[in-house]
């Protein structure tokens, strides 16, 4: 919670310090109609910083923990999840690749929830199974044997009601404890653990497609008013307030217009 709270602070103060000034100059040149070379060039430099948008540790095919994409040679696979880590980059770090198998921590927890899981499910059963034992050989063993005299002179449907109610209880009891049960819920266990790996690789995927589309929104806002203007008619284009905010040779406003907007959708 610690880290957390450190890494979002820092987020927010380089936040505060880079992107929002960032996005007040542009708000600032997106009301002159003309902008200076410099201008010009300033943006050119953002939009390509922007295309050049890093990998994150969600990404495929960067280590997990610093993100980065380099160093091959001390990469090392999940041998469960497939996911990459530096052997540097571990907690403790390791000096080679192991020979054998390999997990991440988060597969080893993962694994480890299952068998406590399962563990402590048959701890439980074992003790209900004594239990159940312990009653049916003293106080049910009458009953039992009562259900069994009445079994062989009637049929199911001349039972009474806490005869039929008595057959169900220890046919479910019986069910309960088979080896069919048992195999099924060893099988959940198997299943939540390939169901937490497919749920954790979904969610990396799923971050992957949030920050593209972020990405790509953003690139869209900066080209869309461009491709309007190009493509919006000459006579909408020409009742267009040419003399506001126009610092540059304000009486050929038209002309230099055109040409901004060519350089803006050259550079998008
Ligand atoms: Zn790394
Ligand atoms: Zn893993």
């Amino acid at each position: 919670v610690e880290l957390v709270d450190i890494l979002s602070e820092n987020f927010k103060s380089l936040y505060e310090a880079e992107v929002l000034p960032l996005v007040q100059k542009l708000m600032d040149y997106k009301k002159f109609e003309c902008l200076s070379a410099e201008m010009k060039k300033e943006i050119k430099d953002v939009i390509i910083s922007i295309n050049k948008f890093p990998k994150a540790p969600w990404d495929e095919g960067v280590c997990k923990v610093c993100g980065v994409d380099k160093d091959d040679d001390s990469v090392l696979l999940c041998d469960t999840c497939d996911a990459e880590y530096h052997t540097y980059c571990l907690n403790p770090p390791l000096i080679r690749i192991p020979d054998g198998n390999w997990y991440c921590a988060s597969c080893v927890i993962a694994k480890r929830m299952a068998q406590d899981a399962l563990e402590s499910y048959k701890l439980v059963r074992r003790r209900k199974g004594k239990k159940y034992q312990g009653e049916l050989t003293r106080a049910s063993m009458e009953t039992t044997a009562h259900l069994a005299g009445v079994m062989e002179v009637k049929d199911y449907w001349e039972f009474s009601a806490e005869e039929r109610i008595l057959l169900l209880k220890l046919l479910c009891d019986e069910l309960l404890s088979s080896s069919l049960v048992h195999q099924h819920l060893e099988q959940c266990a198997e299943a939540i653990i390939e169901m937490q790996q497919k749920l954790r690789s979904l969610s990396s995927e799923w971050k992957n497609t949030k920050m593209r589309e972020e990405f790509l929104t953003a690139k869209l806002a900066k080209v869309e008013p461009s491709i309007l203007k190009e493509m919006g008619d000459p006579q909408n284009s020409s009742s267009f307030p040419d003399h506001i905010g126009c610092n540059q040779q304000p009486q050929e406003g038209v002309g230099d217009r055109v040409t901004h907007d060519d350089d803006t959708s050259s550079a998008g």
